[in-house]
């Protein structure tokens, strides 16, 4: 029967809890759906760093390429700087895999309170899709008379055209799959002198390949105030690195929770692994308590079986989340204004499927 290979890294904090729960419910609409998820766990994480100074192993890479999926928890914990983890694991991860898509969900799911006035299930469901690789998150650039009064910094930001391209035309093909006729793109080409006008050039161009869907773009400032004021009128939202990252955390905020939102980092070419996670981190103010909202690694999960092509499964996994969330009767975790564990809740999703 089918198998796939999943290179598992629960990583720090809730990351523990919330990856294992999520596991159990992934295997058994595997079971239910005829193939098997064949687990590899690597234990890379904040304590990895101080045991070696390194948060993986320098075959990492290697180690984790000859799998079909990386399923992570979170990497970050107080005491380890941030770009530690971040520069030492996930960064690494996505540029080796070419991990050009961050691909978000935003979708107002029952049952969970939304802190918007009157918005129900179904008024909020688009896409926030991010470039992933280049654009504002470089290197680049350097700090010169340091101490002194002359002292500056230059941060370098690089659009290539092929890098460009490649997220537009992704935008464009995911709104011509999901049947959602609108796409729109977030720029500052009021501002950003060099790198916007060409981002806004390059949308008019792959957009001109895409006769059937409309085309549109605000600047990131307005665009953010409408992610709030008119959620409705979204299907799929196209932005560089930087605008993309802040969308990809306002659109799950404005439906909720960020504990129930899913990010996933793809090679759509599926030329290497790709890489599913929840957006939360590793919430070191809950870890050990076992409270911590499962649903935003078991939705993650669901967006790894699909892209493994096992859409049937990722669809009864989908279902799951809302049966047992839109269920009144069904344990609800602190951050959905309830008292049950991370495991009851995990339970019932389970059940569901
Ligand atoms: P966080 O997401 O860990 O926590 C923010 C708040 O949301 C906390 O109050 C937390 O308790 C709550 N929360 C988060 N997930 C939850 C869940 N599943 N259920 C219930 N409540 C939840 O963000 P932070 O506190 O800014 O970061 C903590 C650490 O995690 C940092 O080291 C950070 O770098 C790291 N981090 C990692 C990733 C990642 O691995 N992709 C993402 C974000 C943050
Ligand atoms: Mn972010």
């Amino acid at each position: 029967s089918r198998r796939h290979r999943i290179a598992v890294i629960e990583g720090d904090g809730i990351g523990r809890e919330v990856i294992p729960a999520a596991r159990t419910v992934l295997d058994r609409a595997a079971s239910a759906c005829g193939f098997t998820l064949d687990w590899r766990d690597f234990d890379w994480s904040c304590e990895t760093w101080k045991a070696t100074g390194r948060m993986m192993p320098e075959d990492g890479i290697a180690r984790l390429a000859d799998h079909d999926a990386i399923f992570l928890g979170a990497v970050g914990y107080p005491g380890v700087p941030d770009h530690i983890s971040l520069w030492g694991l996930l960064i690494p991860i996505r540029r080796e895999f070419d991990q050009y898509v961050n691909l978000r969900p935003v979708r107002l799911l029952p049952g969970v309170p939304c802190p918007l006035a009157n918005k129900q299930p179904g008024d909020i469901d688009f896409w926030v899709v991010r470039e992933n690789v280049e654009g504002e998150y470089s290197q680049i650039g350097g700090r010169m008379f340091a101490g002194t009064e002359r002292e500056f910094v230059e941060q370098t930001a690089i659009f290539t055209r092929a890098g460009t391209d490649r997220i537009l035309r992704y935008a464009f093909d995911l709104a011509r799959r999901l049947g959602r006729p609108h796409v729109t793109s977030a720029t500052k080409s009021n501002g950003i002198f060099h790198s916007m006008p060409f981002w806004d050039e390059r949308f008019a161009a792959i957009g001109a390949e895409y006769p059937e869907i409309r085309a549109d773009q605000y600047h990131i400032d307005i665009l953010a105030a409408r992610f709030v004021m008119s959620p409705e009128r979204f299907d799929v939202v196209v932005g560089s690195n930087l605008f993309g990252d802040i969308l990809s955390d306002l659109g799950p905020g404005v439906t909720g929770t960020i504990a129930v939102a899913p990010s996933a980092n793809l090679n759509p070419e599926k030329k290497f692994p790709s890489m599913f996670e929840p957006v939360h981190g590793s919430a070191p103010d809950i870890f050990g308590q076992r409270i911590a909202n499962p649903v935003g690694a078991i939705w993650a999960g669901a967006m790894m079986l699909d892209h493994l092509g096992e859409a049937e499964a990722a669809a009864l996994v989908l279902r799951a989340i809302e049966t047992a969330l839109g269920d009144p009767a069904s344990p609800r975790t602190p951050d959905l204004g309830g008292t049950a564990k991370m495991d009851d809740l995990a339970a019932a999703i389970t059940a569901a499927v």
